[in-house]
């Protein structure tokens, strides 16, 4: 609970932007503070470094940070998960719901083995289109997401709800009610 108040108070929210009415979390203000940056992987590899994790699968561009870092940390390999168009080998892809629209996401179809125990990151879980896209990828490759986890979970947008309905573990470090 302490650690998760000291993660919001890094966390900058800017009001209206991309667009008006949008509250943004931003996580760069987090990522600057070398003290909770340090925390936040910590948290994350406290939470599965004991689980021989095969490969962190980050989502385009923020899930990259954390989930390179965890990678590492963990002794795994790192699959990015990127938006349409960006990979250059044969990819799987799945669109999906925006509120204005629809999304794409793809990776490389050789990116695991059979098996393989994953952990899914991004930065945020809002509506939860991106992270329940992202682990259609990961299970039409025949791997096994441990858990979906993210800094930040919005719950009054029932993403999380969503997938963890799906059968997916949803962990998340904090949350804006
Ligand atoms: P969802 O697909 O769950 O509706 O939206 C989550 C995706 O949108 C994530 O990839 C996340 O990076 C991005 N996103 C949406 N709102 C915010 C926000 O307020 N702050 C940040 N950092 N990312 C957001």
């Amino acid at each position: 609970q302490y650690f998760s108040d000291v993660v919001k108070k890094a966390i900058r929210t800017v009001p209206n932007w991309p667009e008006e009415g949008v509250m943004f979390r931003d996580i760069t203000t987090a990522l600057q503070d070398r003290t909770v940056f340090r925390k936040l992987i910590d948290a994350f590899i406290h939470r599965y470094h004991h689980l021989s994790i095969d490969a962190v699968a980050g989502v385009d561009a923020r899930g990259f940070i954390i989930g390179s870092v965890l990678a590492y940390e963990l002794n795994a390999s790192f699959v990015p998960i990127r938006k349409k168009g960006k990979l250059p080998f044969d990819t799987v892809s799945e669109s999906y719901e925006l509120e204005y629209g629809r999304a794409e996401v793809e990776i490389h179809k050789d990116a695991f083995q059979q098996g393989d125990k994953v952990i899914l990151v991004d930065d945020l879980i809002a509506t939860g289109g991106t992270l329940l896209a992202a682990s259609s990828l990961i299970e039409r490759l025949g791997a096994d997401i441990i858990e979906a986890a993210a800094i930040i979970d919005l719950p009054d947008l029932g993403g999380s709800k969503k997938l963890r309905d799906k059968g997916l573990a949803v962990y998340s470090v904090c949350e804006y009610a």
